[in-house]
C-alpha cells in the first residue's frame, strides 16, 4: 500500500487521479485532500477516500468544511499554512494539481519532505524555475511530468541520454480557436473559450489553450525539465491530440508517445512508475483516426508562443513575470473585462514594463509573482 496526496482534488486533474485510485481502492492510503473552496465536494471525497486531512486554502470556506465532515473522524483545517502543513505531511507521491502560481508553495513543501511529486500544475515550475530544480536536487525528490505532453517526453526519454537528442517537439492541439480568423478572435466569448475540442479540462488551462499560452507555459517548463537547449524545443500543431510529444535523437531516430486525449493516461504513469497500471481509456484505433496532421504554429495570431520563448530566453523573473499576468489577464477574461485578444496585448505590456532581478528564493518567487499581479491589475484598470 502506497501514501498519497492530492493538492487540488476537487480539480478536473485531482478527479482524473482519484477516478484511477478508486479503481485500485486497496493498494492506496490517503493522506491529505486539498481544494480552494469547494467544501461540499472536497468532503465527499474525504470521506469516500478516508482521507487522514482535508484543507481548503480560503479559510472563509472552513466552516463548511468542518460542518460536512462532522463525526466523520477526519481532521479538517484552512488557511494558506495549513495547506502547505499538509502538503509537507509524509506521503510516498504527492500529486500536484492546484491550478495557478497559489500551487507553489505547497507544492514546494512536498518537494521539501523528498519523496516523489508528479506534477500538474505547471505555473508552479514555470514561475520557481531554478529555484524548485534546486529544491527537487538538494531533496533528493523524484520529479514526474503529469502534463501529457511531458510526460510522453519523460517517456521517450527514457534509457536515452540527453547530450543524444537532437530535438524535443511539443505537439498543440491548437485550441478551439485554431481555425479563426484575427477578426474572430476579437469577438471570442469565455463560453467559447473554455469548450476545448479535445479535452475535459479546468477554466484556466482552458483559456490558455485557447491562446496557446498553455504551450508557451509547456515549453518553458519543458526548458526547465528537459535541459536539452531552448533551440532544440519546438512545437507543432496537431488537431487530433493522439500524438503527445516526440524526441528526435541525433541518429534521425523520433520517438513519439501515442494515446488517447485523456488525463488518465499520463497520470497512470505517474502513479505507477516506473511500472505501469491498468485505466478504463479505450485503446487507441488508428484505422478508425484515419489520420494524422500536423502543422506549424501561427504566431501572428497567436503570439502567446514568441511571448514565453522570450521569456524563457530572458530567464531569471521574466517566466515568473509573464505567469503572474497571464493569470490576471485570463481571470480578467473569464470575468468579461476585457476581450480574448488582450490577454497577450497585457502580458506583453506587463513583461516590457517591469523587469525585476530574478529571484533566489521561494519566498522572491512568491513576492515577484505578487508585484506582477500589482503591475497587471494596474494596467488593467488604465485600459
Ligand atoms: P481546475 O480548475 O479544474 O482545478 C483546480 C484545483 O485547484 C481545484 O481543486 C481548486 O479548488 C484548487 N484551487 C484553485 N485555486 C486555488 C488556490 N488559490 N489555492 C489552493 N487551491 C486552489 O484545474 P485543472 O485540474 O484543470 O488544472 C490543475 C493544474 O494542472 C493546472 O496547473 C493546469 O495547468 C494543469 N494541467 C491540467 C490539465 C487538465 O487536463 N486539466 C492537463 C495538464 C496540466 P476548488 O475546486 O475549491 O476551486
Amino acid at each position: 500500500m502506497r501514501s498519497l496526496t492530492v493538492l487540488g482534488a476537487t480539480g478536473s486533474v485531482g478527479a482524473s487521479t482519484l477516478d484511477l485510485v478508486r479503481r485500485e481502492r486497496e493498494q492506496w492510503r490517503i493522506v491529505a485532500l486539498t481544494a480552494n473552496c469547494q467544501a461540499a465536494e472536497l468532503a465527499a471525497l474525504a470521506r469516500e477516500f478516508s482521507a487522514e486531512i482535508a484543507v481548503v486554502a480560503d479559510e472563509s470556506c472552513l466552516p463548511d468544511l468542518r460542518a460536512a465532515l462532522a463525526g466523520s473522524g477526519i481532521e479538517t483545517a484552512g488557511g494558506t499554512a495549513a495547506l502547505i502543513a499538509a502538503a509537507a505531511r509524509p506521503a510516498d507521491l504527492t500529486l500536484a494539481a492546484i491550478v495557478g502560481c497559489a500551487g507553489l508553495a505547497p507544492t514546494m513543501a512536498a518537494i521539501e519532505r523528498g519523496a516523489t511529486v508528479a506534477l500538474a500544475n505547471k505555473e508552479a515550475l514555470v514561475s520557481a524555475g531554478a529555484v524548485m530544480l534546486a529544491a527537487v536536487a538538494r531533496h533528493r525528490t523524484t520529479l514526474l511530468p503529469v502534463d501529457s505532453e511531458h510526460n510522453a517526453i519523460f517517456q521517450c526519454l527514457a534509457g536515452n541520454d540527453l547530450a543524444q537528442v537532437r530535438s524535443i517537439t511539443l505537439t498543440a492541439s491548437g485550441g478551439p480557436f485554431r481555425d479563426w480568423s484575427p477578426a474572430q478572435l476579437t469577438k471570442a466569448t469565455p463560453a467559447q473559450a473554455v469548450k476545448h475540442p479535445n479535452w475535459n479540462m479546468g477554466a484556466k488551462i482552458s483559456v490558455d489553450s485557447a491562446t496557446m499560452f498553455n504551450k508557451g507555459l509547456e515549453l518553458i517548463e519543458a526548458h526547465y525539465l528537459f535541459p536539452v537547449g531552448l533551440e532544440r524545443l519546438r512545437i507543432v500543431v496537431h488537431p487530433q491530440s493522439v500524438v503527445h510529444s516526440m524526441v528526435e535523437y541525433r541518429d534521425g531516430s523520433t520517438l513519439a508517445q501515442l494515446g488517447p486525449s485523456d488525463m488518465r493516461v499520463p497520470i497512470a504513469s505517474c502513479l505507477a512508475w516506473p511500472g505501469r497500471m491498468e485505466t478504463p481509456c479505450a485503446p487507441l484505433d488508428l484505422a478508425k483516426l484515419g489520420e494524422l496532421t500536423f502543422r506549424a504554429a501561427d504566431e501572428e495570431r497567436f503570439p502567446a508562443t514568441a511571448l514565453c520563448r522570450a521569456a524563457a530566453e530572458a530567464g531569471g523573473a521574466a517566466p515568473a513575470v509573464l505567469n503572474a499576468a497571464n493569470e490576471i489577464a485570463v481571470a480578467a477574461f473569464l470575468s468579461g473585462q476585457i476581450a480574448f485578444t488582450r490577454i497577450a496585448v497585457m502580458v506583453a505590456q506587463v513583461m516590457s514594463r517591469y523587469s525585476p532581478s530574478a529571484p533566489a528564493s521561494l519566498d522572491d518567487v512568491i513576492a515577484l509573482d505578487h508585484a506582477a499581479r500589482v503591475q497587471t491589475r494596474e494596467l488593467l484598470e488604465l485600459a
